[in-house]
């Protein structure tokens, strides 16, 4: 099961309102990093916003009490029947990444006889630094538009009837922990709003997506992500211009503190020189080290034994990446122990999966 530490999740909010509060900065919470409906519920009633990327992410957002003018819809292929359902709650912008999503978007608005407010996704070229599957923002990926191509699309969304072009949005990659890719998107995106005055194209927002990291290898020591250090890049070095808004979409870095992964071991095994701990949750719950080579921190619950052993920590699933950790230094480990797999909050829940038909993890709130 999923335990969620509340208090740690209301740390985390309070703590972004203390950071950007007295700036036109507005935060949005990327769905799918976790939409456990309760954790959504508590997140929509400390006033921020939504980042969504489907359908099925609406409509939990709209139960969770999120404004539908405070929600961002971000994808490379939203369907007709989702753009549908976002024009007719008038959410606050689709961030488009293509010229065939403007057009479709732009046609299903006047089929509706509304206006969408819309935000180009821009592909910045800036790598992030982070696992090659986690990268969003290099040019050889599939996200947003290059920056060639923007003057046409910009141009484009102008001219359509049924569009109305808010600003420019970005969000170049997951799990960033130094503060320089940030830097780089701070400069990109002030020549852009240069380049566009130049144009006569007037902005009323700019979009910097989410990204921030968390300190994985100490839950204890770091509960907090870098919240001041990263917001501060964007005061110190990002020119908005008077009535403009700057955006923000966090995900990891909102949720992944609170939830810890519990799991009990099934068996502990000798294969000739490893010790295996095997637990009963496997990838199914928490795929991320088997998807990005993710570590987390591992702590056995029930066993202060003084004598430490190294083990290999897998799930009882049949994919040898179904592993947690190799070479994990726990106390003496035996059959029944409680283990917690901690900042599990991001893109574990959410991303688990009912493969060898397992059932899916359940989920325990402290702290309420
Ligand atoms: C996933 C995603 C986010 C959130 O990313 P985090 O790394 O969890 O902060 C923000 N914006 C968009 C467009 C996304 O796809």
């Amino acid at each position: 099961m999923y335990y969620y530490d509340m208090g740690v999740l209301r740390n985390t909010l309070n703590e972004i309102k203390r950071q950007i509060e007295g700036w036109p900065y507005v935060v949005h919470y990327a769905l799918k990093a976790n939409g456990n409906p309760h954790l959504i519920k508590e997140i929509a009633s400390s006033g921020i916003g939504a980042d969504l990327v489907s359908g099925g992410e609406l409509q939990a957002a709209l139960e969770a009490g999120f404004k539908p003018d405070e929600m961002n819809f971000s994808g490379v292929g939203k369907t007709d029947w989702e753009i549908r359902l976002g024009l007719s709650y008038g959410i606050g912008s689709f961030n488009v990444e293509s010229v065939p999503e403007l057009e479709v978007i732009n046609e299903l608005a006047g089929e509706m006889d509304v206006t969408a407010n819309v935000a180009i996704r821009v592909n910045p070229d800036i790598d992030a630094h982070t696992h090659k599957y986690i990268t969003t923002g290099t040019a050889e990926n599939k996200f947003g538009i290059n920056l060639e191509s923007l003057d046409d699309v910009v141009k484009k969304a102008i001219q359509l009837p049924n569009i109305h072009l808010k600003g420019l949005h970005f969000h170049i990659g997951s799990q960033i922990t130094e503060m320089k890719p940030f830097v780089m998107l701070c400069d990109t995106v002030n020549a852009l709003i240069d380049s566009y005055e130049q144009q006569g194209v007037h902005f009323e927002m700019m979009n910097v997506g989410g990204g921030l990291g968390i300190d994985y290898s100490s839950p204890d020591q770091h509960p907090l992500p870098d919240f001041k250090p990263y917001f501060d890049t964007f005061k110190n070095r990002l020119k908005l211009r008077p009535g403009q808004m700057l955006h923000f979409e966090l995900g990891r870095a909102i949720v992944g503190m609170c939830g810890s992964l519990i799991s009990r071991v099934v068996f502990v095994k000798q294969n000739r020189d490893k010790k295996f701990v095997i637990l009963d949750a496997g990838m199914t719950d928490l795929i991320r080290p088997a998807l990005y080579e993710a570590r987390h921190e591992i702590q056995n619950l029930t066993s202060d034994n003084e004598k430490v052993e190294l083990y290999d920590v897998v799930g009882p699933v049949c994919e040898s990446s179904d592993t947690f950790a190799r070479d994990c230094r726990l106390p003496l480990t035996r059959r029944g122990d409680l283990i917690a797999i901690r900042a599990a909050g991001a893109y574990g829940e959410s991303m688990a999966s009912t493969y060898n038909m397992r059932r899916l993890p359940g989920s325990v709130f402290a702290g309420e």
